[in-house]
């Protein structure tokens, strides 16, 4: 049991390292991991940023977001966003939350982001906005408590991904590697989507296209080896 719980630790530190040095995370973003022993808990780190992020660094929360060892230490803002969606979709075991560049403006100019290029079907056919004002009128943006938290959970319904206006997006998976694949290929979706808006109308895939490569590039042969690649580049694993 233990043994179990340290690799899905291990696994959530190579996680952080990938999401900062594949240009998701920079400073800020963060990933968790519903906890494999209990799954009222969930596993993330303490406030710092994902590439430095070492396994002592790992606290346990409740899901409403009390921590279970803080010990001082500081802690995300926005593990909200975490927890309300671990409490409504059971089987979501990991979340990422990030500011990654690409998908921003697909949050504030009414352009959808939708896949444009084969890895990018596998955030889903849609990634619809989530617009914090909607509810709860002018903010920092910030996602930091647990009615705004599970408000967003409630908009993410049972996909994959969603966008936070003027903010980021929230990528979810079935494991750690699922949502590392899914954020980073979003990112990539969104970087070529601009790039074909400036050259003319892009020719998005087709709604067959997506449920096939949804599949295919959320599977166990495109995660392991995108995994394998993206470990070994963050210097954790040789
Ligand atoms: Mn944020």
């Amino acid at each position: 049991m233990e043994k179990k719980l340290n690799e899905t630790m291990l696994e959530l530190v190579i996680a952080n390292r990938i999401l900062d040095k594949e240009n998701i995370c920079d400073a800020f973003g963060h990933i968790s991991v519903r906890h494999p022993l209990d799954p009222e808990k969930y596993i993330m780190a303490r406030s710092r940023a994902p590439g430095v992020i070492e396994f002592g660094d790992l606290m346990e929360f409740y899901l409403d977001g009390t921590p279970i060892n803080e010990n001082g230490q500081e802690i995300y803002a926005e593990r909200h966003i975490h927890g309300a969606i671990f409490e409504m979709r059971r089987e979501v075991n990991s979340i990422v939350h990030s500011h990654s560049h690409s998908v921003i403006p697909f949050g504030v100019t009414g352009v959808k982001l939708k896949p444009v290029f084969h890895m990018g079907a596998s955030v889903g056919p849609e990634v619809p906005v989530w617009d914090i004002r909607d509810s709860f009128g002018d903010t920092s943006l910030l996602v930091d408590n647990m009615d705004q938290g599970r408000d967003l959970a409630r908009f993410l319904g049972e996909r994959r991904a969603v966008l936070m206006r003027g903010h980021g997006a929230v990528v979810s998976g079935k494991t750690i590697k699922e949502a590392v694949l899914i954020a980073v290929f979003m990112e990539h979706n969104a970087r070529i989507s601009m790039q074909c808006l400036q050259m003319g109308t892009p020719q998005y895939l087709s709604a067959g296209e997506i449920e096939l490569g949804m599949n295919k590039f959320v599977g166990s042969l495109a995660i392991d080896r995108a995994w394998d690649y993206w470990s070994l580049r963050t210097g954790l694993k040789s």
